[in-house]
């Protein structure tokens, strides 16, 4: 299949001057800037995909009775492009966000963008921006995709007028200061999704239900937030943004399984097809929260890791909940199989390895 939709171009006449690009760039931290243009394509139930333009970053005019701001009929992806040493512009795995955009799709009742359109409507957003791809450090442009539902209509069935439109971030490494053990706070009394709920689709409301739970795990000292299955409360599922690894002390190395309730991560595939070259069972099971407390506790568990676009792979320094406390890692403490799946990663999205796996998409 190839990209179908013909672009007009409305090109901005008053980008961001290239001085103040440069000094955005130079620090971006993580999306807070948005580069000059953004891609739109509407769709109706009549007329299929239609309409799509690229024209400048700015405001949408949106109806107060569109659908998405009654009923959250939305989806979204995030995904990076990274400049290479030799100055090429790259994407990573972006079929992959593709095909789980489609399938948050069908989840929501959103009509599918054919995947060769998705690819296609990043790499013009990212050819046209290209100047916003930063290069050094562990910067990137991260692509922010989403497809959500304008018709005006108060009523609760799927809209007949969704827009799908894309825009794009510079971001600086996650963690400004280095990568630091993360602490984690456990989630007994909020959880994230139900089976048969939208656990695995990525969609927006799935993390506005998530926010209270943060608030909490903030609260309480805690950066980031791990909830449990929605039914026993006892089998670890996944953080806030990130899915979870578990380094046995066998060097195997375990992720919970999934079962439809956790949101298939495009890095937690990478580390799977990765683990094996760098000499590391693979175990996709599930995973009890006592087999992790009592792992770290006998030695069994020796590193915990989470993953996802934003910071690739972070360790995870602390669990803490309501009346206690486990540590896997402190500040300085090395967490080497992290680190070695992190560089290897890193190495290929930068350019600096080769990508066996053909992962890296030229843009
Ligand atoms: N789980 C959740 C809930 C997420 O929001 C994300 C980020 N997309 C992930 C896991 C990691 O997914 P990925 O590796 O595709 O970024």
């Amino acid at each position: 299949m190839t990209a179908s939709l013909e672009y007009a171009r409305q090109l901005t006449d008053s980008p961001v001057p290239p001085e103040r690009r440069d000094e955005i760039l130079a620090d971006p931290g993580f999306g807070k800037f948005f580069t000059d243009h953004m891609v739109e394509v509407s769709w109706t139930a009549e007329r299929g995909w239609h309409d799509a333009v690229i024209k400048p970053y700015g405001p949408l005019l949106i109806d107060p009775a569109s659908a998405v701001l009654h009923y959250a009929q939305e989806i979204f992806e995030g995904l990076k492009a990274y400049r290479h040493p030799d100055g090429s512009i790259w994407t990573f795995r972006p079929d992959a966000n593709a095909r789980r955009f489609a399938n948050s799709a069908k989840r929501l009742a959103l009509p599918t963008l054919p995947e060769d359109d998705f690819v296609a409507a990043l790499d013009l957003l990212v050819s046209t921006d290209a100047a916003w791809v930063p290069s050094g450090g562990e910067k990137s442009l991260y692509l922010r995709p989403f497809m959500y539902g304008s018709e005006a209509f108060i009523g609760v069935r799927p809209s007949a007028e969704v827009k799908f439109i894309a825009i794009a971030s510079p971001a600086g490494p996650y963690f400004a200061s280095g990568v630091k053990p993360v602490s984690i706070w456990l989630s007994e009394e909020y959880t994230r999704a139900a089976i048969g709920g939208t656990g695995a689709a990525k969609c927006g409301g799935n993390y506005a239900a998530s926010l209270v739970a943060q608030q909490e795990a903030i609260a309480n000292g805690c950066e980031q937030v791990a909830f449990l299955d929605a039914v026993e409360r006892r089998w670890i599922e996944e953080l806030g943004g990130m899915n979870l690894w578990f380094v046995q002390d066998d060097g195997s190395i375990v992720t919970p399984e999934l079962t439809g309730t956790i949101l298939e991560g495009i890095t937690r595939d990478a580390i799977i097809a990765l683990a094996g070259s760098l000499g590391h069972k693979v175990e996709e099971r599930k995973i009890e929260l006592d087999e992790w407390r009592t792992g770290v506790e006998s030695g069994r568990i020796v590193e915990v890791f989470a993953c996802g676009t934003a910071a690739v792979i972070t360790p995870v320094g602390s669990l803490k909940w309501r009346g206690g406390e486990i540590v896997m890692a402190k500040e300085g403490d090395a967490t080497p199989v992290a680190s070695e799946i992190r560089s290897r990663l890193l190495d290929i999205q930068y350019g600096r390895a080769e990508d066996p796996h053909g992962w890296m998409h030229r843009v």
